[in-house]
């Protein structure tokens, strides 16, 4: 009898008794004796008695609780290590923490997952089959993993407009992230669209960018933002807010934002804005491709969990933090969710008959890479430019990055995992734009990150968003073949 079957006579099982003894208080608890098969974990490489999906404060909180029960965690963290929180600016509501920056927040939190010994790796998973047991996970590097139990934290991403002009303008004038791209409008007037607590954080932090003026485009008659949010606004002279306006389309031209073209929808009336910069906050929609179908989600396409526990529709599953959770959207919420998805699935494995006795059967099995080697990319500058870029005899690849800038840290990732794994053949270096903003100037950097290959002193390649493992490992492989 396989896994899911056993579960289910012993569902059944539970609620036939139930119902014979009518006892009040008894329902079938997913903690239930059952036995999980172990004889399946004979002959597969690659395990992991854990396996956690996203690295915000949901994924790392859940890691910290599950690796705390000696189960050998791995967190992959996703394409936006961190999540959502990287983005913000100050946090002030998170128990215990004071006023902490946001992408501070996520780090130590990341750090106490690590210390119970939650390991971090930078691969992508790609794909989720969860009708066998174990739960395969296919990584985009190829490799395959055989995880006994899945905490999904993968978040949410922010909407678009779905306007003209958006994807055309997308990452050169059009963006949902003031605190990576905001410095790129010094002295310009810039737009945020929406207006939820996001929208004002967004333009607060623009506005800090030392923009010109920030305008708020709310479509309705007020903001959804909080009223202490509203009243920070109001510290910040530069910041406008107008009412009853929709934005219709993105115009611009040589990669440049001009105008949006405004509807207003009091008096139905058209108008040109003029701005340089248009920065979206209009909510969120939850990350679940990899377990769609797989899964029971609710009409909004988020997670559904069962009662007061983490436990998603497939047993061994659990799901924390902004995929499960359209109400709150709160670090210290989504960092409780995956705590108690944490204590869930300690709970699920020793119910099912994992003990430490038998993991150990299985060490020489486990996936166990780490890569939280510390950085071997070296910083370089204007002057060392020449002699360790355009002069080298090796091919070189030049990571332009910027401080507070999320993708960047998610770039860094990617290249000291490609740096190991090309340590004789392709330097890699690293320059920081608001150190050196004439390089940046000179090899037109007006994104970061971006990635400029070079070989022999020759720009071979550039990438202006975010170089996968696969786009980097195809040019060196041109390269060096
Ligand atoms: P919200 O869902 O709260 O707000 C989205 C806003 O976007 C609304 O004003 C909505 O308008 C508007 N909107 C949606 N679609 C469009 C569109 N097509 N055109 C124009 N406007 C549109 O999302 P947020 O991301 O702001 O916040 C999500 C959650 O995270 C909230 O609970 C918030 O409190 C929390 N948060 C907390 C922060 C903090 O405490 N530091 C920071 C950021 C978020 P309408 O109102 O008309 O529907």
């Amino acid at each position: 009898m396989n896994q899911k079957s056993l579960r289910a006579s012993v569902a059944l099982g539970a609620l036939v008794l139930c119902g014979l003894l009518f006892l009040p208080h008894c329902t079938y608890s997913e903690n239930a004796p059952f036995q999980l098969n172990l004889n399946k974990l004979y002959g597969k490489n690659n395990m992991v008695d854990v396996a956690v999906i996203g690295s915000g404060p949901a994924g790392s909180a859940a890691a910290l609780y599950a690796a705390q029960d000696n189960l050998h965690v791995i967190v992959f963290e996703g394409m936006e290590p961190g999540g959502l929180l990287t983005k913000t600016s100050y946090v002030e509501n998170y128990p215990g923490a004071g006023k902490i920056l946001g992408p501070d927040l996520v780090q130590k939190i990341k750090e106490d997952a690590q210390r119970s010994g939650a390991i971090y790796v930078p691969d992508y998973v790609s794909a989720v089959d969860l009708s066998q047991w174990p739960f395969v996970i296919s990584l985009d590097d190829g490799t395959t993993i055989n995880a006994l139990s899945l905490i999904l934290a993968t978040g949410a991403v922010p909407y678009k407009l779905k306007v003209p002009g958006e994807e055309e303008f997308w990452g050169s004038g059009v963006s949902s992230c003031a605190v990576c791209d905001g410095r790129f409008f010094e002295d310009l007037d810039v737009v945020v669209v929406g207006g939820g607590d996001s929208a004002c954080e967004e333009a607060m932090q623009l506005a800090r960018a030392k923009v010109r003026t920030v305008t708020i485009l709310v479509r309705g008659v007020k903001m959804r933002a909080s009223d202490a949010m509203q009243e920070r606004l109001k510290g910040y002279p530069t910041i406008h807010v107008r009412y009853n306006v929709e934005v219709k389309e993105i115009i611009g031209a040589d990669s440049q934002v001009r105008e949006v073209k405004l509807f207003n929808n009091k008096d139905n009336s058209y108008e040109l804005m003029p701005t340089r910069g248009v920065f979206l906050a209009i909510g969120h929609q939850p990350n679940t491709q990899l377990i769609k179908g797989q899964i029971t989600l609710d009409e909004k396409g988020y997670v559904i969990t069962k009662g007061r526990s983490q436990h998603t529709s497939v047993p061994g599953v659990y799901a924390c933090g902004d995929v499960e959770d359209s109400v709150y959207r709160q670090a210290i919420v989504a960092a409780g969710s995956g705590a108690r998805a944490g204590l869930d699935v300690r709970a699920w494995l020793t119910d099912g008959g994992f003990t430490p006795q038998i993991a150990a059967q299985f060490e020489a099995f486990y996936y166990a890479k780490n890569n939280e080697a510390k950085s071997q990319i070296a910083s370089i500058d204007t002057e060392s430019f020449a002699s360790q870029v355009l002069q080298a005899t090796t091919p070189v690849i030049v990571d332009f990055y910027g401080p507070n800038c999320p993708t960047c840290d998610q770039q860094a990732i990617i290249l000291t995992a490609l740096a190991s794994q090309y340590a004789d053949k392709v330097r890699i270096v690293k320059v920081d734009i608001s150190a050196s903003s004439e390089l940046a100037q000179k090899w037109k950097i007006n994104k970061i990150p971006t990635v400029l290959v070079f070989n022999k002193g020759s720009l071979v390649a550039r990438y202006s968003t975010l170089a996968s493992k696969n786009d980097i490992q195809e040019v060196i492989a041109t390269i060096i073949s």
